[in-house]
């Protein structure tokens, strides 16, 4: 009783475009096809548990296994079967409609994922790798009868009577010339780790050898036996999908190096996901260790819908600076396969990624104040982070404000909120300014944190790779009226600015003197000469650079779009202390001497910056020798 039909598709030609279109993305064929097998399996579970079929489960293993001289991929299930009926209506019909839609709208898609999802074309993605495609199924309907299908990648099928006598479909694929590498158990092995690997339902890919005690030997050592058990490919319950109480630290290391075998650090902690409502979502979130770029681009965050891996590109899903943790997200309700555009726009993507920055944010501060030790021994390893949150997120920052720490040279944390407390009554200007002094580099600024510290002022270390941009966001969000300085940027007196004002202990035509000879001496373009009147236990020379200037062009080198400060000069400020005895020294020695000693003592500040090199450190280096 063969009966022929013909697949109600307009085009005659729609095989060879889907196949050509999707071809780059070939693979999935074995993630649509097992996860059938898997649902099918799931539906006989239901409908068991629901006393709607009688008869016993079984074994619901999910079997894959090729053959590479019959060229075939079989994969089997004991699911609920098909009918002949079922298989018409359900692959005829549904899967291939949705090729027929394909047809009018695959001008616009992009990538093969979109369009297996978009278009319903599951079953159908594989005739991207075979040329004909059969099923063998018995429906677990009483009185069922087996039926078989064949489609050879035209429009046109056949269906008959099948030999299966045991419940549940066998997919079997006639892999095509071009496809043939995926008759190798490398390949296969590698796909179904990719897709399958926390599938709910066993699946089984051939067997492996596995060693077992085999009793002693003469010497009573233990004997070990070589045996074969199933390959089963799956952990069906990963930890993601259990509930948080049913599990302990180590659960989730665990599951933590099962994901990123190949991570040689623990994660730092974890947040366990788990909603309802309005959507649909669970996951493990793991906050790793600093990493370096390569870590960042192999441990990605996965993504799984019903525990069948989709993709670990998440961008439009997670917010950004949420892409430096690892781990899981399951949702059924993201809507997977569809253009990038669209999914910006989903309501429910949208409101995905509140939930987790906000479920992320709470945790943090959960740590902070359940064990705030614990949380500053970790700061560095996520400041980076956290910082990266703040600077791109509003919603986050707001929430961060109150975990964020600030380190201090003395090694001291302080939230945003108790450094502003600290410092705000000693670190005053005379205009009402509290001024945060900071150091990006404490072993090159040391001169200048220990002339800073010596008036009692505070030092922040900001050195993490995003703090040339958190600088301006301590002044924006850390509280009234800061402004932030790096400690370099003045002179002591200078940064924080007091309204005692020293009295210059040179006359003014001394001072126009001073000037003229540091100027000779000193002969750069890019440093401008000022004598001011500064403590007598100062240097009688720093170098400095502008606060303002600097910062730009270091937000240009890291990319901050500040692109044409980046092309200016380095703007430096030599400040000449006229209340330091050299300076009087100087005016009184004749002029040979005099330039000497101001070359001396400008390359001495420059020195203590390192900007002191080349042939200027080797002449200052004869020039001392020659003095001592
Ligand atoms: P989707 O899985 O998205 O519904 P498919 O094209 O993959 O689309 O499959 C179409 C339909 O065919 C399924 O919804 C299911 O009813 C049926 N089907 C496919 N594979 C199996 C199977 N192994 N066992 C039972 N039914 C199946």
């Amino acid at each position: 009783m063969q009966e022929k039909g013909s697949i109600s598709i307009h085009t005659e030609n729609i095989f060879p475009v889907i196949k050509k279109f999707l071809y780059s993305d070939n693979e999935i064929f074995l993630r649509e096809l097992v996860s059938n097998a898997v649902d099918a399996s799931q539906k006989i579970k239901r409908l068991s548990s629901l006393g709607q079929f009688q008869g016993t489960l079984g074994d619901l293993t999910v079997d894959v296994r090729f053959d590479e001289n019959a060229k075939t991929i079989t994969i089997s299930d004991r699911g609920i079967g098909m009918t002949a009926e079922e298989i018409k209506k359900y692959i005829n019909q549904i899967a291939f409609s949705g090729a027929t839609e394909f047809m009018e709208k695959f001008k616009e898609a992009n990538d093969a994922n979109e369009i297996i999802g978009r278009f319903g074309l599951g079953f159908y993605s594989a005739f991207m790798v075979a040329d004909k495609v059969e099923i063998q199924s018995l429906s677990y309907q009483d009185g069922a009868v087996p039926a078989h299908w064949t489609c050879d990648g035209s429009t046109s099928y056949e269906i008959g009577e099948g030999t299966r006598t045991e419940r549940g479909t066998d997919v079997i694929l006639h892999i095509n010339e071009e496809s043939q590498e995926f008759l190798n158990e490398g390949r296969l092995s590698e796909i179904l780790n990719k897709y399958a690997r926390f599938l709910p339902v066993p699946v089984r890919f051939g067997t492996k050898t596995e060693s077992e005690p085999d009793g002693e030997d003469e010497e009573g050592k233990p004997k070990y036996k070589s045996v074969e058990v199933d390959n089963i490919i799956n952990n069906t319950t990963p930890a993601w999908t259990k509930a948080p109480s049913e599990l302990k630290d180590e659960d989730y290391l665990a599951f933590y190096r099962e994901l990123y075998p190949y991570s040689m650090d623990e994660p730092l902690f974890w947040i366990h996901l788990n909603v309802d409502y309005p959507f649909n979502l669970t996951g493990i979130l793991y906050f790793p260790k600093v990493k370096n770029e390569m870590d960042i681009q192999r441990n990605k965050i996965q993504l799984y819908s019903r525990q069948v891996f989709i993709t670990d590109e998440v961008k439009d899903i997670v917010p950004e600076f949420l892409m430096l943790l690892q781990g899981v997200i399951d949702s059924p309700d993201i809507p997977l396969n569809v253009s990038r555009s669209f999914l910006q726009a989903d309501s429910n993507v949208k409101k995905i990624n509140n939930y987790i920055t906000k479920k992320v944010a709470d945790k943090l501060n959960e740590i902070f104040k359940a064990d705030r030790k614990n949380f500053e021994q970790k700061w560095n390893d996520i400041a980076l982070f956290i910082k990266y949150g703040m600077l791109s997120d509003e919603k986050f920052a707001e929430k961060a404000n109150d975990f964020c720490l600030l380190s201090t040279m003395d090694k001291e944390s302080f939230t945003l909120k108790e450094y502003y407390e600290k410092v705000k009554d000693i670190q005053v200007d005379k205009d009402g300014n509290i001024v945060y002094l900071y150091t990006n580099d404490p072993s090159q600024q040391d001169g200048f944190i220990a002339s800073v510290k010596e008036k009692g002022y505070d030092v922040l270390v900001l050195d993490g790779q995003l703090d040339n941009h958190f600088v301006g966001y301590l002044e924006q969000k850390g509280g009234e009226k800061i402004q932030a300085k790096r400690v370099d940027a003045d002179v002591v007196d200078k940064l924080i600015q007091k309204d005692e004002t020293q009295t210059l202990s040179l006359s003014e035509e001394e001072s126009k003197k001073a000037s003229e000879i540091f100027e000779k001496a000193i002969s750069r373009a890019d440093m401008k000469v000022e004598v001011d009147a500064l403590n007598t236990d100062g240097l009688p020379v720093s170098v400095t650079e502008d606060e303002f200037m600097r910062r730009m062009k270091d937000m240009a080198k890291t990319g901050g779009g500040m692109g044409f400060y980046g092309t200016l000069p380095d703007n430096y400020k030599v400040t000449v202390n006229g209340n330091h005895p050299l300076i009087k020294r100087i005016l009184e020695s004749s002029e040979e001497e005099g330039t000497q000693l101001a070359k001396q003592a400008f390359d001495l500040a420059l020195l203590s910056r390192g900007l002191l090199k080349g042939a200027d450190l080797t002449s200052f280096i004869k020039r001392s020798v020659g003095m001592i």
